[in-house]
This record gives structure tokens, sequence and C-alpha cells, in this order.
């Protein structure tokens, strides 16, 4: 079990509490819902390069697949625990259900650090998760995806042995697959790109065209980076980027007043998003200490790096400018900056549905493998644009209508359907 300090499970059933209060739900949908439907924990004996056998430790856990397969990453993480992964996979379910996609949520894990094993090592422990689960997830049960310190080939090795043991083809049994390789086109650019559809939609709704606003960013890595592209297309501006330096082990935020040129800053940046902070100075950037970018007079703060980075502490600190708050990243703000955020009338586009590009594009890659037909990137994106859009709509309108923060008529949206679905089947 997690420590008792912080308990991600206790936390997301806490946030499920207080919805279920606000919809009246009944005990049978609560009781079902504050629990995963069902959980695998497993061994995984692999014969390592030295010799030896060592045993990871592996999970799945399906929350909820009343509207559709379970869907959700593998995590391979040294400090994975099993409540870790019940958490995420029942935020899965309440993020696939506010966008309106047919898919549950799931989430899986091995305890394990990559960073200590051998391509061949990562490549049996692939193997080994989908050995002891092969009659438990697939195509029409619960579909897999890359998640932190997983990836692309991750993904193939366990799409190879799904197939293997099956004696068949499955493409649509995992996603996050490369293109070509079953993969679909627009998966980089869809967290960044569905950030931005929300933000477009809000800034109508609160009156504001796109070019006459200036953003503060942090993070800079692909959701990040995507985002901007899109913004700066809408004729938006970008004053202050952040990222983590990697040699310095702190954070530093970057600003340019008369805006960040994107290209110029990918030039300068490494694969992990971190910026060379001499060679920004070259390109004008003032240098920053890494919070900076949350104390920016811009109209929009966009946190698309890390968990917990409004807090009680640092949410006094946003400029008065400020009109929105996009979330990229999962869960920035914490339910004490929350209150203040309500307070001061910041209008919030919650984490579950602005970054829910991600997850919309993985269902577009199943139904592309399903199908064994492939989509151009402008198909892929047009359709991604369609359900952001929907998904910003429905939860602005029960927000406007029934006063609500956006936060919780996202989840009383999210919530609502799962919990219907569970009724109309007959379950509770
Ligand atoms: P990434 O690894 O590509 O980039 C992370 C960026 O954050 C890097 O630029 C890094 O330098 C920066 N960073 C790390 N610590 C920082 C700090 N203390 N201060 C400032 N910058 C810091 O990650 P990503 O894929 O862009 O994901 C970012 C967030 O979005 C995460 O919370 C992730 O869970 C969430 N998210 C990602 C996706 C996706 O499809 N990539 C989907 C949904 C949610």
């Amino acid at each position: 079990m997690a420590n008792k300090a912080f308990n991600a499970f206790e936390m997301a059933q806490a946030q499920f509490d207080k919805v279920a209060d606000q919809l009246e739900l009944d005990e049978g949908p609560r009781e079902l819902l504050r629990w995963p439907l069902r959980e695998y924990a497993f061994s995984i004996p692999v014969r390592m390069d030295d010799g030896n056998v060592q045993v990871f430790r592996g999970f799945r856990v399906q929350h909820n697949d009343a509207r559709g397969p379970s869907k959700g990453g593998i995590r391979f993480h040294p400090q994975e625990t099993i409540d870790t992964v019940r958490a995420l996979s029942m935020w899965m379910t309440w993020k696939c259900a506010v966008v309106d996609i047919p898919l549950g949520g799931g989430k899986g894990g091995v305890i394990c650090d990559p960073h200590n094993l051998s391509s061949r090592e990562q490549e049996l422990i692939c193997r080994g998760w989908v050995r002891q689960l092969a009659k438990n997830v697939g195509p029409l049960t619960d579909v897999p995806a890359p998640d932190v310190m997983t990836s692309a080939q991750h993904m193939l090795w366990m799409l190879d042995e799904f197939e293997h043991i099956h004696g068949a083809k499955y493409p649509g049994f995992i996603t996050g697959k490369p293109v070509g390789m079953g993969g679909s086109l627009g998966r980089t650019e869809a967290t960044g790109f569905g950030v931005i559809y929300t933000l477009r939609e809000a800034l109508k709704h609160l009156g504001l065209r796109p070019e006459d606003t200036t953003a503060s960013v942090q993070g800079f890595g692909n959701v990040a980076q995507f985002a901007i592209r899109l913004y700066n297309q809408l004729g938006g501006t970008v004053v202050c980027v952040s990222c983590w330096d990697q040699t310095d082990q702190k954070s530093y935020s970057f600003r340019k007043d008369d805006g960040v040129i994107l290209d110029d800053v990918l030039a300068i940046t490494d694969r992990f998003g971190g910026i060379d902070k001499d060679k920004a100075r070259d390109l004008g950037m003032e240098v920053l200490d890494g919070d900076a970018w949350i104390e920016q007079e811009v109209d929009i703060l966009i946190p698309a790096a890390l968990e917990n980075q409004i807090t009680a502490e640092t949410a006094p600190r946003i400029s008065k400018k400020v009109r929105v708050i996009a979330e990229g990243a999962n869960g920035p703000t914490t339910p004490e900056a929350d209150a203040i955020i309500q307070q001061r009338e910041i209008f919030v586009i919650p984490d579950f549905l602005a970054n829910a590009g991600g997850v919309t594009c993985s269902y577009f890659e199943q139904v592309q493998s399903n199908s064994n037909y492939y989509w151009e990137k402008d198909e892929v994106l047009g359709k991604l644009d369609i359900k952001m859009t929907a998904a910003f709509l429905a939860v602005n309108e029960l927000s406007v209508k029934r006063k609500l923060f956006m936060r919780d008529a996202a989840y009383v949206i999210a919530i609502g359907r799962v919990a219907q679905a569970c009724r109309d089947r007959g379950w509770v």
C-alpha cells in the first residue's frame, strides 16, 4: 500500500464522494464506482542478463467498463503501488466519459526501474505482463497504452506476445504503436492541440480574441510544445516558458516580452524538454527562477509539466490579469489552490477535460487498428477538434446553468454518464 502521507486512491475516492453527494447518487452506484470492478496483481519472473531470475510485480486495474472496453496506460516505475494504479484507473474512467468516447477506465503497471534494465530484460517484462493477462485484456475488453517510462517499443513487444498467444493479428489490442505499425497520425500533437481547442472555446465564452491574449506555460515537453504551436497559429503570444534543468537539478523560466519564437526555442531544447540556458540568453530571453512562470502578467496560464504546481503557496502569486488556466498537466492544482482560484473567478479548464486529447486520439488509433484502415492526419485532428469542442461546450453549459466551478461541472457530467451506463445495464 502507498504510504499514509499521500494516497492517490484515497484522494480519488474523496473527489468522487464529493460529486456523488452533489449528484445524490444511490448507495448502489456509489459503492460500485468508489472501487475498481476488477484488479489483477501478479508476478513476472524474468531470467536476467546475469543468469539470475528476478521476480517483478505487475498490476492491471479495470475501474469501470460500463461504457466500453477499459482504456489506460501501463507504467514502469520503481515506486508503483496498487493504490496509485487504482486511482489512475478511476481517473481514466472519468476522462473517457467527459469526452464521451465509448471506453471505460483502466491502468496498469510494473514495479521496476527501466534505467537499470537492459532492452532484453524490458522486453521479457512486457511479454511476461501480457502472458499473465492474455485472457483478461484485449481489443474488446481492455486496451493498454504507454505511460510513464513505457514507449511505442514496449507496446509492440506486448502486441507481439498477445498475437502470438491468440494466434491472430489484433492491432486494436494496444495503442501508442509507431505510425506504420498500427499507430495513428496526429497522436504526437493530440494532447497539446486538445488543450488549445478547449482554450479557444473558453476565450470565445469570455469574449476574448486569441490574438489579443498572452500566455505563460510551465514545461516545454510534448504537451507544451504542441499547445504553443496551435496557440501561436490562433494568433496568441507566449511570453514565458519553463523547464527542468537536469544538470542544475532545478527548474528555470524563460521570458521574452515580445513573444517566445517556438522554432527558435525548439532548436535549443533536448529530447526531454530541457532548454539550454546560455543559448536562450543568446536568443534574447531572460532566464528567471523556475516558479516565475506563474507570476507573469498574462491572460492565460498553461501548466503543462507536473502535478501539485498551483498550490496554496503559489496561487496567491498569480497576476490579477490572468483570466484562464488551461490544465495541460495531470493534477497541477491542489484543492486549496482551487478555492483561491474560484474566489478570484479565474476560468479553469480542468485537467481531465483539457488534456483528454491524448486518450481521444488513442481511441481513434484503436478504431483505425480494429478496421485496419488508417486516416490522414487532417482527418484525425479534425475529428479531435470536434470531440474536444463538444466536450468543452457540454461542461461549460452545465457550469453556467448550475453555477458550478468548471472542475465540478466536468466531474458531474463524467460521473453522471458512467453511473447512468451502470444503471442502463441493470448493474445497480
Ligand atoms: P514531457 O516529459 O514531454 O515534458 C515535461 C516538461 O516539463 C519538460 O519540458 C520538463 O523539463 C518540464 N518540467 C519538469 N519538471 C518541471 C518543473 N519543476 N518546472 C518546470 N518545468 C518542468 O511530458 P509531457 O508528455 O509533455 O506531459 C506533461 C504533463 O501532461 C504531465 O503531467 C502528463 O501526465 C500530462 N499529460 C500528458 C499527455 C501526453 O499525451 N503527453 C496526456 C495527458 C496528460
